[in-house]
């Protein structure tokens, strides 16, 4: 009586249009790609491509820059055109500075043609020159700026009102023909925020940029997008997202590509199995992790290290993964594809393993 096996992916993707962030193609099977923002001033020219630079660093796609002021405006031509990656001015309210951000070349503006209709209907004029330039633009309808007249209606951000805002601000540039948006429904609470995406995905077939809004410190805030990104990717929802952390800005984006890794919807770069350590551990399992993961960040391979605290699971998990160590007895059993190659003692077993992962490495980039 065998289990009938299941086939390992997830649900088809969403078919959605595909637009373009500047290079990177987002939505129609594109890969899901990753996104964070800047906390620099943005009129700091240097700083904020300096933080740029590290966010690219940290494998981010696509950066946003908030405009608040004219001197954000101006700032962006220099950071459009130094920045490697694609960048998206972030606008509220103020037309002259979505002109702006369009004329300095950022590849996309975040600006909501509701707020835009509200002071100055220029909505025609910026659906106008986005199609000229091949500017892309998110709307982003969030709960704690949803329309006054939809908090009247349903009492509050319910998702049936961030969809009924979504697809009001989406019908606001369709009246002029332009259809290069993506939409995000944001909201700070997971289970809203899911029904919000999944009502929205049925709805139209824009790309969606998913976000939890406001998802607080780093820890909480990687559960609470981790949860939300994962119950709408396994579904196949989703085409570009934005962790929001109250940290820096490169921890979204590690937490971004990690997600996205756990799910196989991008490869992997370096995974660190390590069991959880129990009483039958023989080394101090966290501190190994730990430095293995600390001698190794930043190496760019998909290779799987596998840190095991003894010899129950230790073998298997080591022999399964590229380069693993099965500890024991004040020794370590390093695996190298399968094999045992050597056995340490445990003061050697971190150096070891670093200098393994560093050869296969090498012999992965053919080098
Ligand atoms: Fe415990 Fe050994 Fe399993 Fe680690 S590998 S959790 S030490 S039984």
């Amino acid at each position: 009586l065998g289990i009938p096996s299941v086939p390992l992916t997830l649900a088809e993707r969403r078919t959605s249009r595909q637009i373009r962030v500047g290079t990177v193609p987002v939505g129609g099977g594109a890969p899901v790609s990753v996104q964070s923002m800047t906390t620099t001033r943005t009129s700091d020219i240097g700083a904020t491509l300096q933080q740029i630079a590290e966010l690219t660093a940290a494998g981010c796609q696509i950066v946003r820059v908030a405009c608040p002021t004219q001197d954000d405006a101006d700032a962006l031509a220099a950071i459009a055109k130094k920045s490697q990656i694609p960048v998206i001015a972030d606008i509220h309210f103020q037309p002259k500075y979505v002109f702006a951000a369009i004329d300095a070349g950022c590849a996309a503006v975040r600006v909501n043609p509701g707020n835009i209709k509200q002071f100055d209907d220029r909505v025609k004029d910026i659906a106008r020159a986005a199609a000229d330039a091949g500017t892309s633009i998110r709307i982003g309808v969030n709960a704690g700026s949803l329309d006054k007249r939809l908090l009247a209606k349903y009492g509050k951000a319910t998702p049936e009102a961030l969809v009924e805002s979504a697809l009001w601000e989406a019908s606001l540039f369709e009246e002029h023909d332009f259809r290069d948006f993506k939409i995000a429904v944001k909201h700070h609470d997971p289970v809203v925020m899911i029904h919000a995406y999944r009502l929205l995905a049925e709805r139209c077939d824009y790309p969606l940029h998913l976000g939890v809004t406001e998802a607080g410190p780093a820890f909480q805030g990687t559960i609470k997008s981790a949860v939300a990104f994962g119950a709408l990717l396994a579904q196949g929802i989703g085409d570009t997202l934005r962790v929001s952390l109250s940290a820096p800005p490169v921890e979204e984006v590690k937490v971004g590509i990690q997600i996205l890794e756990s799910l196989g919807l991008r490869e992997r770069g370096l995974e660190i199995v390590s069991c959880p350590s129990c009483g039958r551990a023989q080394v101090d399992v966290y501190t190994l992790a730990d430095k293995v993961t600390a001698g190794l960040e930043g190496l760019d391979v998909p290779l799987r290290v596998a840190v095991m605290g003894c010899v129950v699971n230790g073998p298997g998990e080591a022999r399964e993964a590229d380069l693993g160590v099965a500890s024991g007895n004040g020794k370590g059993q390093i695996f190298v594809k399968g094999e045992v190659i050597k056995t340490v003692p445990e003061s050697k077993i971190v150096e070891t393993l670093i200098e393994e992962a560093l050869k296969l490495a090498d012999g992965m980039r053919g080098t």
